[in-house]
């Protein structure tokens, strides 16, 4: 792919080169195109600032389909199709949108991303979040539990995490409402009930599942490739208040459980080729199940930007525990995968406070809140607030691979 370049005039900056081409469900916003077949949602992939429709596509005939699964309203059967079917439709894409001979069939199918409202792009199946920062766990532990170590005991031997609720996950431009619920001040002798006054995000990177396994059996840490299809950017959205009061002795519950958003381009794995890299040093080794076959730490620097202004930049390289050790302990009891599982790393929390994946952390409880470029200030989020998280990473050939934003504004609780 040395050298390849698209007919489709990519502008510099673009997340959206032709070394990326995520997969994306959309619906055109001037009610479709006059060949696109009306409304409603279909599939499309992203090239620079339009996004092709993978199932007009798909109707011309222009790419082989076993079954409709690219005119689909959402990524699930096309997931489901499995490694060599991913890798056939990125390979048929690439040629559309690089051979010159393809521009006459193909360029009447694309549609500028800003005349496109971009859906869900998967039915959530599972969702799985991790804790794999030692940074964050190590922060939230002086936070959390200022009297204990910062690190709980097993943290080092495998990753830590939790089934959330994949029916609140929802994609970037989805409205937030703060979360009313039962939190506790620790000088307060009873729990009240209202509005959560510690509103954060978590910073961090999903991992979407294809192809599924059987219950009774397990993933090896090798084969992370034949089933995870690509990756999201997620804001894992928590009421601290809530969270603290909540969270003795089963984890989070109430208090992350209102609204998870993901970014909506969900970028195939081999476009992060070229940002793959050996994850840290793990000290203490750990169990066989866990040792690392391959290198699946992402070389990916997120961007958290509250109002505008740019707070925190989160190294991914950081994480300790990498997505194929994630895996492999999700289904080492022999729980199954399914398609359109969700996993995430956890917040994404580098060494440097200028690299803290949370406002928790950013602003260390409250302690030292965090100046916007307006003059503001802010410990926790106020209504109206509207966060973007954005990643990027090393493509091929040089190239920038990016997910697009993710993006949720904060709407007032609903107290009546
Ligand atoms: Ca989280």
């Amino acid at each position: 792919m040395s050298g390849l370049v698209s007919w489709v005039a990519v502008p510099d900056g673009s997340d959206f080169p032709i070394t990326n081409l995520p997969y994306g469900v959309f619906c055109p916003t001037d009610g479709g195109r006059a060949d696109g077949g009306g409304g409603g949602r279909r599939i499309g992939v992203a090239i620079g600032d339009q996004v092709l429709d993978l199932g007009a596509v798909a109707a011309r005939g222009l790419i082989d389909e076993p079954s409709q699964m690219l005119r689909a309203a959402t990524l699930n059967e096309f997931l489901a199709s499995g490694k060599a079917e991913w890798d056939r439709v990125r390979t048929r894409v690439t040629e559309l949108l690089s051979e010159a001979s393809q521009r006459g069939a193909v360029e009447k199918l694309l549609t500028a991303q800003a005349d496109a409202e971009m859906c869900l792009p998967f039915d959530v199946a599972d969702y799985v979040d991790f804790y794999a920062s030692i940074d964050h766990a190590s922060n939230v532990g002086a936070l959390f539990r200022p009297d204990s170590p910062a690190l709980p005991v097993n943290w080092r031997h495998l990753p830590i995490g939790y089934h959330g609720r994949a029916g609140t996950v929802v994609v970037s431009g989805t409205d937030v409402v703060r979360p009313c619920g039962q939190r506790k001040l620790p000088e307060g002798e009873a729990p009240t009930y209202g509005p959560s006054q510690r509103l954060d995000i978590e910073a961090e990177v999903g991992f979407v599942v294809g192809t599924p396994s059987e219950r009774g059996s397990r993933v090896p840490i090798g084969n992370l490739a034949e089933h995870v299809f690509g990756v999201v950017l997620v804001n894992d959205w928590s009421a601290r208040d809530i969270q603290a009061w909540e969270y003795v002795p089963l984890g989070p519950f109430l208090g992350k459980s209102f609204a998870t958003t993901i970014s909506p381009w969900v970028v195939p794995l081999p476009a992060l080729e070229s940002a793959r890299i050996a994850g840290p040093v793990q000290d203490p080794e750990p169990l066989p199940y866990l040792r690392r076959a391959q290198d699946w730490g992402l070389d990916l620097t997120i961007e958290v930007e509250c109002n505008g202004t740019v707070v925190s930049r989160p190294p991914f390289a950081s994480m300790y525990w990498t997505a194929d050790q994630q895996l492999a302990h999700l289904t080492v009891n022999g729980a199954s995968l399914r398609t359109g599982d969700l996993f995430a790393s956890g917040t994404v929390s580098g060494p440097e406070p200028g690299q803290r994946g949370s406002f928790l952390e950013l602003s260390w409880s409250g302690r030292e809140p965090v100046t916007l470029d307006d003059g503001s200030t802010r410990s926790f989020l106020e209504d109206g607030d509207t966060v973007v998280l954005r990643a990027s990473g090393p493509g091929l050939n040089g190239t920038r691979i990016g997910f697009g934003p993710c993006t949720g504004t904060i709407r007032p609780a609903i107290t009546d």
